[in-house]
């Protein structure tokens, strides 16, 4: 029977400064450990002041995009490799605000997954239906094409990913899916990852979307869901670590 930890991880978007950094930082430090992983993805410019303080400690960080390309010239992106080092353990990539403000398209999605793997980075593949989607009843058309070019760029290796399910109407709006509606997709992304890799079950699956300490638990109570993808409650300590205690309850067996 596998046991999949819970993940829970921090998206700080396009906010900070060197002193709220130290700040956020201290906070979720000083709260001590939990059961669950914990990360924060940061900005570029931060990487290195989150790299020092957060070296020797559980909590691991990572880059909120990453370029498809290894290096060149290509005004403004930074590379897998580059993000390998300094430390990074994730980078998120696909997130529905790159998607829809940078044009980003499902394969190169896939190909920036493709290229955060090649340096031993775990990528976190946003998948996530929009509003209208979900009400012209595409959701799950939608999630899996998104899902699709990943595995096919990806092939064997697409085990290795973690996959965030993001409505899109859920993000930053205060309107959390239902844990079911939730689990409904999360259910679905799993048995796709089963026709392509041995390790679905194994796979960690993050929901994203108004994630808060009020309803992170029931989130994570369903068996599908093994964390989240957290925006703006990752800016406040207290919030983001009760969103980690949440996690800290016994897991649910994998199917
Ligand atoms: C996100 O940015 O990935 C996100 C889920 O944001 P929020 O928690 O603010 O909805």
């Amino acid at each position: 029977m596998t046991m999949r930890r819970k993940l829970i991880v921090g998206n700080w978007k396009m906010h900070g400064s060197h002193q709220t950094n130290a700040e956020l930082l201290e906070g979720i430090l000083g709260a001590g450990p939990c059961t669950a992983d914990v990360a924060v993805c940061v900005p570029y410019p931060y990487l290195s002041e989150v790299a020092v303080r957060l070296a020797g400690t559980p909590v691991r960080w990572g880059a909120q995009d990453c370029s498809a390309h290894e290096q060149g010239a290509y005004t403004g992106e930074v590379s897998a490799t580059m993000l390998k080092e300094f430390g990074c353990r994730y980078a998120i990539v696909g997130h529905s605000e790159r998607r829809a403000y940078h044009g980003e398209s499902d394969q190169l999605v896939a190909d920036k997954a493709k290229a955060v793997l090649g340096r031993g980075i775990t990528p976190i593949v946003c998948v996530g239906e929009t509003l209208a989607e979900r009400e012209a009843g595409q959701t799950e058309a939608v999630v899996k094409r998104q899902l699709s070019a990943v595995i096919h760029t990806l092939t064997h290796c697409c085990s290795e990913i973690v996959v965030a399910y993001e409505p899109v109407w859920a993000i930053g709006t205060g309107r959390t899916a239902t844990p079911e509606q939730a689990q409904a997709v999360h259910a679905l992304v799993r048995a796709q990852l089963h026709a392509a890799t041995p390790h679905s079950a194994d796979m960690t699956l993050l929901y994203g979307g108004s994630v808060k300490p009020d309803n992170a638990a029931a989130l994570f109570a369903q068996p599908d869901i093994d964390g989240a993808l957290v925006g703006g409650a990752s800016l406040k300590a207290a919030e983001f670590v009760a969103i980690a205690r949440a996690a800290d309850a016994p897991l649910p067996a994998a199917r």
